[in-house]
Formats: structure tokens, C-alpha cells, sequence
């Protein structure tokens, strides 16, 4: 039975954030990563809402920024990693690897991927993946605090979840991954053709995101490094897919 669609907005903050806001009843939404507060105000104003929960993936300043004036200000039960609390604002419900937490009429499924950073979650919501800064638009977030392994079965993790999902990331990266993508793989003309797709999009001023994770399965190197495709393309022979994903995010870093 194909998942309801889960209801969600965006609002942009900082330099290139995204705060994702989930529908959680008639007039009522969670804030995932609020990195400021006040465009996350500014939208509850206009669409007369109350924030029931924020939701954070990770403890860097440009997720959590916003946290604390936004539970003084609107309430809002906030949900974050048990593992990196003593580095998180005040948290009212701390969570682990596996937990489920009621979420409007939906369940979040909490997701350990570390890698980006060791506490890092994902929230895998109905048909919406949360993903902060693990996974983005065809690309995977920089090992500040994880090594290549735990980050690539982090995305291992993330791969395993159906089709259907959409992606919703932390950052709009997708045009500076997709370059890269197509630097690796300049033969594969069907990037080049979700680049003049996407370009427009983005042009027109709206966001790539959500991608469906079926996109990110077949094009999105970082998740195909068990790919022997890929590992071919790149001209890499005889090591594993935690050695290849290595390779890549190393490339990707000097890109
Ligand atoms: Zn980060």
C-alpha cells in the first residue's frame, strides 16, 4: 500500500539552510533544524499555526541556531539525539537509534547515521526522509567526526528505505553535486540532462527538494559505491565500497 504523502513546507534561513516544516495537524507544524528563528516565526504568523515540535539532526550552529528562541517563544516539544545531548540546546525528549515517536498523526522513525558528525540522526517520517546533513541532492555530507565506514553504512541505511521516499536535506547542494556527479561520469547523459532540469527549476527561484530517493539510488555516487559501474567509470579497481566511498569523498572534497 503506497505510504500518505506526508504535508511539508519549506523556509529558508541563513546562507543556504533549509528548515523543513512538517504538517502535524489542522494548524500545526514541526520544525526540523531550525538553524534562526525568526523566518520559522514569521511563517507560523502567516499560516496561523502553532509549532508542536522541533525536530534536529545534528548539533552544528546552522541546525540548531534557532531552537531555543523558538521553544520561548512558541512551545514546541524538542527532539533530539540522547548521544550528543551535552552539546544540544535543552532537550525534551531524547532519542536514540530505532526509537519511534508519535508526530501528529505519523511516527517518526529515528535513524543513527554518523558520519557528518558521530551523533547525527535521520527521520524517516511516512514517505519523507529528514535527512540534515548526511544526504543530500547527489551528494553526502563532509566526515567532520565520522570515518568513511560508519558514514557509508550510514548511507547504506538511507539506500535501504523504499523508492518512494523523498528526500528532504538540510542544504540545497544539488547543482555543485551534480557537477561533480558529472565529472565523474561525463558519459552518463542522463546527468547532464537533470542538470539542465534542475537548473531551471532552480532559476525560477523554488527548490530541487525533495528528491525521490530512487533519483538519489541511480545517480548519487556516494550511493553507489558498491556500484562496479561506477567503480569502473572512476577508474578504481579491487577495493571494497567503504574504500571507494573514501576515494570519492576525498575527490568530492578537492573538487
Ligand atoms: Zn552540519
Amino acid at each position: 500500500m503506497p505510504q500518505p504523502a506526508l504535508h511539508v513546507e519549506s523556509v529558508l534561513a541563513g546562507h543556504d539552510n533549509i528548515i523543513w516544516m512538517i504538517a502535524t495537524g489542522a494548524d500545526s507544524f514541526a520544525a526540523v533544524d531550525p538553524g534562526e528563528a525568526d523566518p520559522v516565526s514569521t511563517f507560523l504568523t502567516k499560516k496561523r499555526s502553532t509549532l508542536s515540535h522541533i525536530l534536529i539532526t545534528h548539533h552544528h550552529g546552522d541546525h540548531i541556531g534557532g531552537v531555543v528562541p523558538l521553544r520561548q517563544r512558541h512551545g514546541g516539544l524538542v527532539i533530539g539525539a540522547q548521544a550528543d545531548a551535552h552539546r544540544l540546546p535543552p532537550l525534551d525528549l531524547a532519542v536514540s537509534h530505532n526509537d519511534r515517536i508519535p508526530l501528529g498523526n505519523s511516527t517518526a522513525h529515528v535513524l543513527a547515521v554518523p558520519g557528518h558528525t558521530t551523533g547525527h540522526l535521520a527521520y524517516h517520517i511516512e514517505d519523507a526522509l529528514f535527512s540534515g546533513d548526511t544526504l543530500f541532492g547527489f551528494g553526502c555530507g563532509r566526515l567532520f567526526e565520522g570515518t568513511p565506514e560508519m558514514m557509508w553504512t550510514s548511507l547504506l541505511q538511507l539506500r535501504a528505505l523504499p523508492d518512494d521516499t523523498r528526500l528532504f536535506a538540510g542544504h540545497e547542494y544539488t547543482l555543485a553535486n551534480l557537477a561533480f556527479a558529472i565529472a565523474l561520469e561525463p558519459e552518463r547523459l542522463e546527468l547532464t540532462e537533470l542538470r539542465t532540469k534542475i537548473t531551471a527549476t532552480i532559476n525560477t527561484g523554488q527548490l530541487s527538494l525533495p528528491h525521490p530517493l530512487s533519483m538519489e539510488k541511480s545517480f548519487n555516487p556516494f550511493l553507489r559505491s558498491d556500484d562496479p559501474t561506477l567503480k569502473s567509470n572512476i577508474g578504481v579497481a579491487h577495493i571494497s565500497p567503504k574504500d571507494i566511498f573514501a576515494e570519492l569523498r576525498e575527490r568530492r572534497n578537492n573538487f
